[in-house]
C-alpha cells in the first residue's frame, strides 16, 4: 500500500478530495496510489503540507521499499557494518576494516549493495 494512500486515509481526504485540493482529477490520486504513476514534485510538496509530513516520509515504504543488507570485509571476510539499500539513490562510503585495518568502499542503493577493496 502506497504512503500517499495512508496519509490520506489518515486524515480523512477521499481520492476526489486530494485530488481536487492539488488541482487534479481524482484517476490521478488512484493512480499514484496503485503504483502506476508517480506524482510530480510540486504536487508532492503540496501532499506534505496537506498532510503535515515530509517528502521522505511520503515516498519511502510505498514502492520504494529500503532493506538492510551487511557486507563482509574484502579482505578478511569478517562482517562489516548494515546498509540501508532503497531502490532510488545510489551512495558510496569508505571504511576501514576493524578485524584487519585495511581499507574498503561499499556502494550501495538501486537495490544492490558491492564492496570492494579500495
Ligand atoms: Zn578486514
Amino acid at each position: 500500500m502506497s504512503k500517499i494512500r495512508e496519509y490520506r486515509e489518515r486524515h480523512e481526504l477521499s481520492q476526489e478530495e486530494l485530488a481536487r485540493r492539488l488541482g487534479l482529477d481524482r484517476s490521478s490520486v488512484a493512480k499514484w496510489e496503485s503504483g502506476r504513476n508517480k506524482p510530480r514534485l510540486n504536487h508532492l510538496v503540496s501532499m506534505t503540507k496537506i498532510f503535515g509530513c515530509t517528502i521522505d516520509e511520503l515516498v519511502k515504504g510505498g514502492d520504494n521499499m529500503a532493506v538492510s543488507k551487511s557486507v563482509n570485509c574484502p579482505h578478511c571476510g569478517r562482517k562489516l557494518n548494515s546498509y540501508t539499500v532503497d531502490t532510488t539513490s545510489t551512495q558510496r562510503t569508505s571504511g576501514t576494516c576493524p578485524s584487519c585495518g585495511k581499507r574498503y568502499t561499499v556502494e550501495y542503493g538501486k537495490g544492490k549493495i558491492k564492496v570492494s577493496k579500495n
